[in-house]
């Protein structure tokens, strides 16, 4: 079953002002499900910012191993593929892309099939080091720019700590179980969010063995989207910028 790349539209309401900072970076992290995505790119989009979604560059080189063959427990060959891999992020966040070898693999990575691995590859400690560089080159990019929103589970910690707004968007289990089933199934009855349980719950688990992203660090805002609707969301992320 394939996701859709994000259901929400973006740039719907006019922005209620314009950053006061040139080139801001806003690091947004936060679980499965806690709507870092489509509010972060929401964000970019009414603000003229750049978005970076990290998770799909980790979900590429997984998607790059599988096609090449690569056993992801070879933790060797993966990091190898992980320095070699094809892959370039299109950060404008009405139409944001990820580009594996000059193709659009955008949908392609949010498959179900991606998400039950990328973990693996994710909790490699060399190919995080390599994205990782290549996340920040990207966020350098956008700062010299008008600046960018960047997404993930370790962008306040390790990626970039020094980013103007930092905020970690939590929700509560259910919430997220039926935010995700949604998204995949159209549909949040008890069936389906089962079915999505591997995919949040565990998915999670093991990639807190390598980020921390269920407790804020010092100086990081925690926004709880449990009950928030995406435009509430939106705002509690808004109220977060410095803006003129
Ligand atoms: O956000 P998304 O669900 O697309 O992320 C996919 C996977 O990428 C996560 O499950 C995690 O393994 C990895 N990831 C990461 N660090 C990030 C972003 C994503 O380890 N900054």
């Amino acid at each position: 079953m394939t996701a859709t790349h994000s259901s929400q539209p973006a740039a719907s309401a006019d922005p209620v002002g314009t950053p006061s900072v040139p080139g801001l970076v806003v690091a947004v992290d936060g679980p499965s499900g806690s709507g870092k995505s489509s509010v972060s790119r929401q964000v970019a989009a009414r603000y003229g910012l750049s978005y970076l979604d990290t998770g799909a560059m980790y979900r590429a080189v997984t998607l790059w191993c599988l096609r090449q063959g690569i056993a992801l427990e070879d933790a060797a060959a993966v990091a190898e593929a992980a320095r070699r891999v094809p892959l370039v992020m299109g950060t404008d966040p009405q139409a944001p892309s990820v580009l594996l070898d000059g193709v659009d693999v955008g949908e392609e990575v949010r498959d179900s099939a991606i998400s039950a691995q990328v973990s693996q590859v994710a909790t490699n400690l060399a190919v995080r080091e390599r994205l990782i560089d290549l996340q920040r080159e990207y966020i350098a990019r956008g700062a010299a720019g008008a600046g960018i929103v960047a997404e993930g589970r370790d962008i306040t910690t390790v990626v970039a700590p020094q980013a103007e707004v930092r905020v970690l968007l939590v929700a509560s289990e259910a919430a997220r179980l039926r935010r995700r089933s949604l998204q995949l199934h159209g549909q949040a009855g008890d069936g389906m969010v089962e079915q999505v349980r591997d995919e949040v719950v565990r998915r999670d688990r093991d990639d807190a063995t390598v980020a921390e992203f269920t407790e804020a660090a010092p100086g990081v805002v925690v926004v709880d989207t449990s009950e928030l609707t995406f435009e509430e969301s939106v705002a509690a992320v808004e109220a977060l910028l410095p803006l003129r």
